[in-house]
């Protein structure tokens, strides 16, 4: 999207905002797609934990796409958002099996990532297919937080429990559909998440009844200009060549599926706020926004780096700024960034704000949480309002 529709976004709606291009969203999806071309029946799912607002999900339902979900909730989101309960997988972690229960009643698939779980939903449940999350104990992420395939994560089943694995689902006579694992955000290498898969499809081979194979995510993007990002294309056709072979080895085409979050719509999202004041001090300079952490967390949950420019100026002379929040606490997006010359009431647009951006914001300090717009065939339409103090109070209750 050009700065000058975002400048023109953000007085139509107001700041802080949240824009979503819907172009390039389908985009990632179709690209992903292309990339694995090479085999017959693929499955993309998107995860909604990312970015979940039900306008965003319908616009990845119209063109194919299944979705990831981590709450009954986000199954609810989906089911309104259109999808088929047959286009849903149920992928929690550490949940009550009543919840397990209450999604494959309403028909979505449904994967495990505990003996525990799966010992009881086999025993009460087995006509049910259950995909099982094994952990292959890769490290594929960069980020610890955020890298889940390691030997003390709380995520999947170890691969040193495929014996216990096996002694349930015989016993219990249940059907597993599919094998599945997610090693976490940002695989840098292609190399490393190749070898997490030969320890999948070690473990796919025991399993009789497979309809699917699931490698999960964690697609890096680029966040600023020369930037790594992981070569999907190159991933696509190697993964592609090894899934086939690995069919033709176990007798039966099985479906390969994708889990992609960020891959999908980080880069689609755009966050403008407002320049409340310039604060100039001994050694810095402060552009001071109307936002804060509480609307845009990764910078200080993750250390997350996103691109800002100021869009009022863009032709500005550069000048070093950090851009930091209006929360009462430590709340900086950025220190010391080359921006371009930046006034008091200036719109500054962070990048890459469309993947565990709004899906993280809260109230805290009491505020609002922005609006979200879509961004389709040259036209903002608003997909969430701006909160209001109504809704601030809503379900509070005032006893004195
Ligand atoms: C969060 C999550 C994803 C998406 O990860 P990205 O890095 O955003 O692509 C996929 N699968 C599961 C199980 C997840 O928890």
């Amino acid at each position: 999207m050009k700065n000058s529709e975002l400048a023109f976004l953000a007085q139509e709606f107001g700041t802080p905002l949240y824009v979503y291009d819907a172009e390039k969203i389908k985009s990632q999806y179709l690209r992903l797609q292309k990339a694995f071309d090479g085999v017959n029946k693929l499955r993309i799912n998107y995860a909604v934990k990312a970015l979940s607002n039900i306008s965003i999900l319908a616009l990845l339902k119209n063109i194919g796409a299944g979705i990831d979900t981590v709450s009954i909730q986000e199954v609810h989101l989906g089911l309104k958002a259109g999808f088929a309960p047959e286009k849903i997988i149920f992928t929690p972690n550490g949940v009550s099996i009543e919840e397990i229960e209450s999604a494959s009643e309403l028909g979505v698939k449904i994967n495990i990532d505990n003996l525990s779980l799966l010992e009881q939903f086999g025993s009460k449940h087995p006509k049910t297919p259950v995909c099982i999350r094994i952990n292959p104990h890769v490290m594929a992420g960069g980020n610890r937080n955020i890298s889940v395939g390691h030997i003390d994560s709380k995520f999947g089943i170890s691969i040193h429990q495929i014996p216990h694995i096996l002694r349930i689902v015989e016993n219990t006579k249940m059907q597993v559909n599919g094998i599945h694992m997610h090693t976490g955000s940002d695989i840098l290498d292609i190399d490393v998440f190749l070898h997490a898969s030969e320890i999948l499809f070690k473990t796919a081979i025991q399993f009789k009844e497979l309809e699917f194979i699931d490698f999960g995510s964690g697609f890096k993007v680029p966040y600023f200009d020369g930037d790594i990002e992981t070569d999907v294309e190159e991933f696509g056709s190697r993964l592609s060549e090894r899934f086939n072979l690995f069919c033709k080895e176990y007798g039966k085409e099985l479906t390969i599926a994708f889990e992609p979050g960020k891959f999908i719509v980080s880069e689609a999202g755009f966050f403008i706020s407002k320049v409340n004041v310039i604060k100039q001090t001994t050694s810095t300079v402060f552009a001071q926004i109307d936002t804060g952490f509480n609307h845009l967390i990764r910078p200080m949950m993750y250390d997350s780096y996103h691109r800002i420019e100021n869009i009022s100026n863009p032709n500005g002379r550069n000048r070093f700024y950090s851009v930091v929040g209006y929360i009462c606490e430590t709340d900086t997006f950025g220190s010391n960034r080359k921006i371009a010359e930046i006034s008091e009431g200036d719109y500054l647009v962070f990048k890459n704000a469309g993947a565990y951006c709004f899906t993280m914001a809260s109230n805290y300090n009491s505020r609002f949480r922005p609006a979200e717009i879509l961004y389709k065939e040259g036209k903002g339409v608003l997909i969430k309002k701006r909160e209001t103090m109504e809704d601030l109070l809503r379900n509070q209750i005032l006893i004195d």
